[in-house]
């Protein structure tokens, strides 16, 4: 069986056996979406998850961290929670508070930093290259990682994200590049990473998939991760990578049906780097 059959089973099981799983995954059936449009070229989704407000609204300061007993680490994780083996340093775990139909995680076998090395890049692309119906995407430690002190990744199906994501747009600023050398990628991310640093620390998105011969990788160049409604309680909106792919994620109801086209265009301005 290849890699990408296991981890298709392992999530197909869970869903069925393990009861925490099976009742947010029926949830995510049944959540309101609507499409709200940004421009002549660009929309996006917005999804009435009230399940995901545990992780949106986590206080995610370095103190509430250390403090809270780390959920990706194996000694915490809920017993249903079965894993599958990623080059004995990854456990592929499902999601249990999904925001896709199919979701999982990656996490680390070591309680390490939410930082990429070359090693870690190399394996990110291994892995979207073993998963070649999936998109692997890595959530900055500073740009909507609910765990910035533990290293994972996370990864959706293809089809289920949004078709744009790989091609430019205007309403935040995105990095488009394809190779098909991993050592080539591999400094190219490296670098992009070292130029964010000088801005604002690990705050990016990273997105990769395998298209049949060669890579394909977004990264979101950002300045902060919550807007300032967020902070006036205004729009509790916590953009994490897969808002920035344009599936945003509302935890109440209000903010849900207030949110305009507007509010999303200033909020990923905020939030994004201004190249202008
Ligand atoms: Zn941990």
């Amino acid at each position: 069986m290849t890699l990408q059959e296991q981890v298709n089973q392992l999530v197909k099981q869970q869903m069925t056996e393990w009861d925490l799983a099976n009742k947010n995954y029926s949830a995510l059936h049944l959540v309101q979406t609507k499409t709200l449009t940004l421009n002549s070229d660009e929309s996006v989704l917005i999804q009435f998850n009230p399940a995901r407000a545990i992780s949106s609204l986590a206080k995610i300061d370095p103190k509430s961290i250390a403090e809270r007993p780390c959920f990706l680490c194996k000694k915490n994780r809920p017993k249903e929670q079965k894993e599958i083996d990623f080059l004995g340093k990854y456990s592929i775990l499902i999601n249990p508070f999904p925001i896709l139909p199919y979701h999982i995680t990656i996490a680390s076998k070591t309680h390490q930093q939410q930082e990429l090395s070359e090693n870690s890049i190399k394996d990110m692309l291994l892995l979207s290259q073993q998963l070649p119906e999936d998109i692997i995407f890595f959530n900055g430690a500073t740009a909507g990682a609910s765990a910035p002190d533990h290293l994972h990744f996370q990864a959706g199906k293809k089809t289920d994200l949004p078709q744009s994501l790989f091609e430019p747009c205007t309403t935040r600023t995105k990095i488009i590049f394809e190779s098909k050398n991993i050592e080539e990628l591999t400094l190219f991310i490296s670098k992009k990473i070292r130029q964010q640093q000088e801005i604002a620390p690990d705050c990016f998105n990273l997105f990769c998939s395998w298209e049949k011969e060669s890579w394909k990788i977004v990264f979101f160049e950002r300045k902060k991760h919550r807007p300032t409604q967020f902070f006036e309680k205004k729009i509790m909106i916590s953009p994490g990578a897969i808002d920035m792919a344009g599936i945003l994620i509302t935890t109440r109801n209000e903010d849900f049906q207030n949110i305009n086209s507007k509010d999303i265009i200033d909020i990923f301005q905020q939030i994004s780097i201004n190249k202008n």
